[in-house]
């Protein structure tokens, strides 16, 4: 069905789905690793890229080509790569973008390994990276050097839910030359498109709101650009982190309901945040529905809600913060976030254990400091739960 011109949630439920022979409703689960050729010839078209057929699953496979061509349409792109993981589509675009003696400049609050594998790993191959707080674009500014190739930022970020302007950073990747990568995980792409405010590459893990049930790990890179597109469909196929058959299956059925998943649990959250905000044990709150959000006003700008994600702090700090951990029994203790079940999670005390006070500080994780992923669940039921586990502190 031709979907380009219909609505968000018309996409949703039909962009990339595609009819067989049978009228499936669906689309199957085509567990194969290769595909017979019809002939020689075939085989050779297909190899020099004259024909459309399927050639090996690490390739191409028409389960994980539907959820390609569905998310590409959600996020206004030219097309899509599914990845095994979220890491996968942040290697694979790092990998495809950069190389050695070239700079890459990156928000600081970053998804941790998305930070770690440039300072663990791309380092011993000669990428630079600067990492600083994108929220205030003058850091940027400064960051850039001759040899930067590429501007990577998360917003709102992980987990201090502090949110960097797309457009304006588009605006400085157009003035440098550098491609704007955005990890548009926290927000999906039903409350916010980067692509349409300028960036040039989007990319999810999907495992939160696009799957949305905490039940698969897998990664998605959009693009507008076919050059780009191309050379990083080329690394994600030489790398081998593609997804799978039936994870593609699960991400098709999960993310028909993305808009009415993150309806709800964004409703839920605006309570969980008014509940807290006049809590006498919470410190502080960050969630960007609310005017105390230290860049409300570009989240309205740029969002078009504030999503169902929020930190707080604290005022018994760390131990604390362990107490109420013990003490909820709704809210999953887990890490992860944006499924249809509540989360709750203490960096200091999980997470970010091992990393140093010193670092832990610089990105905005305080010792009080909890997040919250609000789920789909009745939400006195999600405040009665925290109110509990306040009380014991
Ligand atoms: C979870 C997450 C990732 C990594 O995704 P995986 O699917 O776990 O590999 C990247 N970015 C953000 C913002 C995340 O929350």
């Amino acid at each position: 069905m031709k979907t380009e011109n219909l609505g968000f949630n018309t996409k949703l439920i039909h962009a990339g789905v595609f009819e067989d022979e049978f009228g499936s409703a669906t689309v199957p689960i085509y567990q194969t690793s290769t595909f017979k050729f019809k002939n020689a010839q075939h085989g050779a078209d297909c190899f020099a890229g004259k024909s459309d057929g399927y050639i090996y699953t690490r390739i191409g496979n028409p389960t994980i080509r539907a959820f390609e061509k569905n998310i590409a349409e959600l996020e206004n792109g030219f097309d899509g790569i599914a990845t095994s993981s979220g890491m996968g589509a942040i290697s694979t675009v790092y990998m495809a973008l950069l190389g050695a003696g070239s700079h890459i400049v990156s928000s600081d609050a970053v998804y941790g390994p998305a930070r770690g594998v440039l300072e663990q790993d791309f380092s011993r191959f000669g990428v630079e990276a600067s990492f600083v707080n994108t929220s205030n674009i003058e850091n940027i500014e400064k960051a850039i050097k001759s040899n930067t190739k590429v501007l990577y930022i998360e917003t709102p970020a992980n987990p201090t839910m502090d949110i960097t302007d797309i457009a304006a950073c588009a605006e400085i990747a157009k003035q440098h030359n550098l491609i704007l990568v955005v990890d548009n995980t926290f927000s999906s792409p039903y409350l916010q498109k980067p692509l349409d405010l300028g960036a040039d590459v989007v990319l999810h893990s999907i495992t939160k709101f696009i799957n949305g049930h905490a039940d698969i790990v897998g990664g998605v890179i959009v693009t507008k650009n076919p050059d780009i597109y191309k050379k990083i469909r080329h690394c994600m196929v030489y790398l081998g982190c593609n997804m799978d058959p039936t994870q593609s299956f699960m991400v098709l059925r999960g993310v028909k309901t993305l808009a009415i998943r993150i309806e709800r649990a964004q409703e839920n959250a605006m309570k969980v945040a008014k509940f807290l905000q006049s809590h006498p044990k919470i410190e502080w709150l960050r969630y960007p529905g609310l005017e105390t959000h230290p860049q409300y006003e570009l989240a309205k700008k740029q969002m078009k809600g504030p999503g169902s994600m929020m930190s707080f702090g604290l005022k018994g700090g760390f131990e604390a913060g362990k107490k109420l951990m013990d003490n909820v029994h709704l809210a999953l203790l887990a890490v992860s976030l944006g499924g249809v079940e509540t989360l709750i999670q203490h960096p200091a005390s999980m997470t970010h254990a091992a990393v140093s006070k010193e670092n832990k500080l610089a990105a905005g994780i305080t010792d009080d400091l909890v997040r919250f992923s609000v789920g789909i669940e009745d939400v006195e039921d999600i405040i009665a739960d925290l109110k509990h586990g306040l009380d014991k502190i």
